[in-house]
């Protein structure tokens, strides 16, 4: 049996600027979008970089850690691009890829890894984690997923339609609480609808759901706590920036002090008293 593999994967202490004589290609998840949000890694990968590549939108939420770094802007939609250009620069530099949340949820770890293998690229790279918008969501409503749950993302680009009916139809079945990503862009304004018409199949109309907008972005934040029959009358109100949770039959709407927000029971009420 071989033997596990100890040194790869590890996170490397924060680089020191020195490092930058080295090549290497950080991959950095930047959380759901406030500077206060990101891990102390990222942060300390950011400010050590010779060059910084993403798009607009996340290049502007680490605007106040960009001082001397080179800063390689791209459109959304240019992410093959962005990602032969990393590869490339962290041949002679340290090189940080942005990408909001976690880079492996529905982000640029892929796309990155899968460019550096295909041209088989020696190239040091490290994955650094941060707070993806389904967990970012989930603290802004309470506790509503503590226990199985299934990301979706509803955007067909890259993933047939059929094969995301699929996977909303059998993860209802199945009760998992699901969190929707991308549940609308332009071109996209009915995907959201077709899916909750699918979980509802499955899912009672009791079932709390919450939409959380620009989860921990400061004052942009909004959120509404709903129920699976109701929610189609926000429909409007989700956008791009929306995150969704949809959650399981024992789910309850807590009524806080601060307004509605999500239990979903882990089961600790049926062995212990409370
Ligand atoms: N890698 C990202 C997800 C990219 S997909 C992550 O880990 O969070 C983009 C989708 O993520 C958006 O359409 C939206 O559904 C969700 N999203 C990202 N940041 C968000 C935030 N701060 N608040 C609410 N939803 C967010």
């Amino acid at each position: 049996m071989p033997l596990p593999n100890k040194e790869q994967n590890q996170p490397s202490s924060s680089p020191s600027p020195s490092a930058s004589k080295k090549g290497k290609l950080y991959i950095v998840g930047i959380g759901p979008g406030s500077v206060e949000q990101l891990t102390v890694h990222a942060k300390n990968v950011i400010l050590n970089a010779d060059y910084i590549l993403g798009n607009d939108t996340y290049l502007d939420q680490i605007e106040s850690l960009i001082t001397t770094q080179n800063v390689y802007r791209s459109s959304m939609g240019q992410e093959v691009d962005r990602a032969k250009e990393a590869v490339k620069m962290a041949e002679n530099h340290v090189a940080v890829m942005v990408s909001g949340g976690d880079a492996n949820v529905y982000g640029m770890a892929g796309i990155v890894i899968e460019v550096a293998e295909r041209n088989h690229l020696d190239v040091d790279i490290e994955v650094v984690p941060g707070v993806t918008a389904m967990l970012a969501g989930a603290s802004v409503l309470g506790a509503p997923i503590v226990t199985d749950a299934a990301t979706i993302s509803l955007s067909d680009l890259l993933t047939p339609w059929e094969v995301i009916e699929k996977r909303l139809d059998l993860a209802s079945q199945a009760d998992f609480i699901i969190s929707l990503y991308n549940p609308k862009s332009r071109q996209r304004t009915s995907n959201f609808e077709r899916a909750i018409e699918i979980i509802k199949r499955h899912k009672p109309a009791h079932v709390p759901v919450g939409l959380v907008k620009n989860a921990l972005r400061g004052d942009e934040q909004e959120f509404i706590v709903t129920t699976l029959g109701d929610v189609l009358n926000y429909n409007d109100w989700v956008d791009m920036r929306t995150a969704i949770i949809i959650c399981n039959s024992d789910s309850r709407i807590w009524k806080s002090p601060h307004g509605d927000k999500i239990i979903t029971p882990r089961g600790y009420q049926k062995k212990y008293e409370y």
